[in-house]
């Protein structure tokens, strides 16, 4: 028998788009279309879960409806727009904080033009996962890690499933690779460091029987509107 086809949703920023002629406007949701989104999932019967929740699933332990709810780059309005409507479905949803700039900004990207995004602080940090919701970690600065050397790859990787244990006080075992920089030998870093699964920016739906440190996401962009959600959501 195939084995069931999970989507794990890939968002990052849920917030109005920058002006147009800023880079990345497709990476900001609007706060009224996630949660009409979300409204989908859950009146086609879906349960949105986050990696942490999904892994009897992804693991082929147990079947149901359920979509798995990420977000990169541990974005503060998540924490304003998106948190809220998750709570008030029942869902939990994974975000991959970038180690170094809780309570900073998107830094990595300003310099190729981005407007800044602040990033939740300690304390949000703590209260989206006291609601519930899972901080997952996506390197200590979000570098482009086939760039970097192993040694390098591993501090970035290990490092901040370090550092963001030691802020939260439980195992943070997620990984996300940043801008879907990966590999065969970093999907051997990840596994290492003790991460559970390590997801990517390759288009499809999870298998139990795929790589627990290569998982394909489907991506939701700014034009993203109900039909082709559920068209991502169904795979046509
Ligand atoms: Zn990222």
């Amino acid at each position: 028998m195939k084995s069931p086809a999970i989507p794990i949703f890939t968002y990052h920023s849920i917030d109005v788009a920058p002006p147009r002629d800023k880079p990345f406007r497709s990476l900001h949701v609007h706060p009224d279309r996630f949660a009409k989104q979300m409204q989908w999932l859950k009146r086609l019967g879906y349960q949105g879960l986050s990696m942490r929740d999904a892994r009897p699933y992804l693991e082929g332990k147990k079947q149901g409806k359920v979509a798995v709810i990420t977000f990169d780059d541990g974005y503060l309005n998540v924490y304003q727009h998106a948190m809220p409507v998750l709570d008030r479905l029942g869902f939990t949803a994974t975000n991959y904080f970038v180690a170094n700039q809780i309570g900073g900004c998107n830094a990595w990207d300003l310099p190729k033009g981005s407007v800044e995004i602040k990033c939740m602080n300690k304390e949000q940090l703590l209260d989206w996962a006291a609601h519930g919701h899972e901080v997952g970690a996506h390197t200590l600065d979000h570098i482009f890690l086939p760039d970097a050397s192993p040694a390098e790859a591993e501090r970035q990787i290990a490092g901040s499933k370090t550092a963001l244990e030691a802020i939260t006080g439980t195992e943070v075992s997620n990984f996300c690779y940043p801008h879907g920089g990966e590999g065969a030998e970093l999907r051997k870093i990840a596994e290492k460091a003790g991460f559970v699964h390590a997801t990517t920016t390759q288009r499809g739906f999870a298998r139990p029987s795929d790589d627990p440190f290569g998982l394909p996401r489907r991506f939701i962009r700014r034009t993203d509107n109900s039909l082709l959600f559920v068209k991502k959501l169904f795979g046509f």
